[in-house]
C-alpha cells in the first residue's frame, strides 16, 4: 500500500537519474549547454514555464498564504496534461555568461536514446539585473543582451508548482519539483551563514561555496525543514479533520506541524495531535513523504490511531475539529460544507488514502 500511496504524490515523482557523480565536474554546465541533446526548463520566482499553446487552459497561479501547510483550493484543471517548456540548450548558451543566471543540472533521462540531460535555468535574478538597465554589469555581454530574459518571460506561461505537478507527467513533475526547490533555496540564502560573505552556486547548482578566500572550502547545502502530517483515525474508522483560524472558510485538513530541534518524527506526530485536537495517539505508521518547497519543507505523512475520540481545540490556532465517517465526509464535500486541500498536497492524499479513493 505504501508504494501505491507514494506513486500518487505529485511532488514525489522522478523519472530521471540525478547523476550525482557528475555534479562536481569542472565546467559541466558549459559542456551540457554545448550538447545539442540537452534540454532546459525555465524558472522565474518559483514558477515554471509551460508552453503558451496551453493558454486558456493553464490553471491560474493561486494566491499564496503565509502558512505553507494551509490548505488551498484546487486550480481549475487544464483540459489536458501540462508539459514543461523545454528549450534547446544551445539557444541559451549566451545566458550562461549573464550576471545572475542560475543553472541547475537536474539529471539525465536514460530511457531515451540518446539519453537526454536536463538543466533548469532560473532567470529571476538575471531579469532583475536586466530591468535595472544592466547597471553594474559584469561584462559587455550583459549590455548587449538586454532583451533576452524579458523575451523569455513574455514567451511562456508561468505556473505554480502546486498547480503544475498534479497535471504533469512523472518526468516533468520531478524536474519541476527539483528545480523549484533548489532555486528557492538560492534565493533565500545569498550570504554565507558562517562569515556573511556572498555565496556562489557549486556542484552544478545543488550547493553553494563561500566567496571569502579564507572560507572557500566551505560547501553549503540546502536546509530542509521537516514537517509531519498525520491522518488520525478512531476505532470506528472515522477521521478527524480540523479547521484552523488562519484558513479560508470551510477548509478542513489533517493535523500537521514542523518538527522541532532535537525531536523525533514520532514525537512530533504525537505532540501536534495533542496541541491541535487534544487527541492522544496509539499506533503511528509512516506512509510516505514529498517535497514541499514553499519555501523549503519536506512533508512526512503518517497515519495514527486515536486512543480517545474526545476532541479539544484551543480556538486560537485551531477553530474547530470534528470526526467524519466516510459517508459523512463524501456528503460534506459534495454539498460544499467542507473543502479539502488541493490535489498537490500530501494532506489530500492522506485523506483519500483513508477514504479509499478520490474525493470530490
Ligand atoms: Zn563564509
Amino acid at each position: 500500500m505504501r508504494g501505491d500511496f507514494l506513486s500518487r504524490l505529485p511532488l514525489a515523482q522522478s523519472a530521471v537519474d540525478y547523476d550525482v557523480e557528475r555534479r562536481s565536474e569542472e565546467g559541466l554546465i558549459d559542456r551540457l549547454l554545448d550538447d545539442p541533446v540537452t534540454r532546459v526548463m525555465l524558472v522565474h520566482e518559483g514558477l515554471v514555464a509551460v508552453s503558451k499553446q496551453a493558454a486558456g487552459r493553464v490553471p491560474v497561479a493561486l494566491d499564496c498564504v503565509a502558512d505553507p501547510a494551509a490548505p488551498r483550493p484546487d486550480a481549475e484543471p487544464p483540459a489536458e496534461t501540462m508539459t514543461l517548456a523545454l528549450l534547446a540548450a544551445r539557444d541559451l548558451r549566451d545566458a550562461a555568461r549573464c550576471r545572475g543566471c542560475l543553472f541547475i543540472y537536474l539529471g539525465i533521462d536514460r530511457a531515451c536514446a540518446p539519453a537526454v540531460p536536463y538543466l533548469a535555468l532560473d532567470i529571476t535574478r538575471a531579469l532583475d539585473a536586466q530591468l535595472q538597465g544592466g547597471m553594474g554589469a559584469d561584462s559587455e555581454l550583459d549590455a548587449q543582451q538586454p532583451p533576452l530574459f524579458q523575451r523569455l518571460l513574455a514567451a511562456y506561461e508561468w505556473v505554480e508548482l502546486r498547480s503544475f505537478a498534479p497535471c504533469a507527467s512523472v518526468r516533468d513533475a520531478g524536474l519541476a519539483t527539483s528545480a523549484v526547490a533548489v532555486s528557492m533555496w538560492h534565493h533565500s540564502q545569498r550570504y554565507c551563514p558562517a562569515c556573511g560573505s556572498p555565496v556562489r552556486p557549486a556542484l552544478a547548482g545543488w550547493a553553494q561555496t563561500c566567496t571569502n578566500p579564507e572560507d572557500a572550502d566551505r560547501l553549503l547545502f540546502p536546509r530542509i525543514e521537516p514537517a509531519v502530517i498525520t491522518s488520525i483515525i478512531d476505532g470506528r474508522e472515522r477521521i478527524v479533520l480540523q479547521h484552523n483560524t488562519a484558513w479560508r472558510d470551510r477548509f478542513y485538513s489533517v493535523s500537521a506541524g514542523f518538527v522541532e530541534a532535537g525531536e523525533s518524527l514520532e514525537h512530533a506526530v504525537r505532540r501536534e495531535a495533542m496541541e491541535e485536537v487534544g487527541i492522544p495517539l496509539g499506533e503511528v505508521h509512516y506512509l510516505g513523504s514529498q517535497a514541499w518547497p514553499f519555501p523549503s519543507s519536506v512533508m512526512l505523512g503518517f497515519t495514527a490511531r486515536a486512543v480517545s475520540d474526545e476532541i479539544r481545540v484551543d480556538h486560537e490556532e485551531v477553530a474547530a475539529a470534528r470526526w467524519f465517517s466516510r459517508d459523512e465526509l463524501a456528503r460534506a464535500v459534495e454539498t460544499g460544507e467542507v473543502m479539502l486541500p488541493g490535489r498537490a498536497s500530501i494532506a489530500r492524499h492522506l485523506i483519500e488514502h483513508w477514504y479509499g479513493g478520490p474525493l470530490g
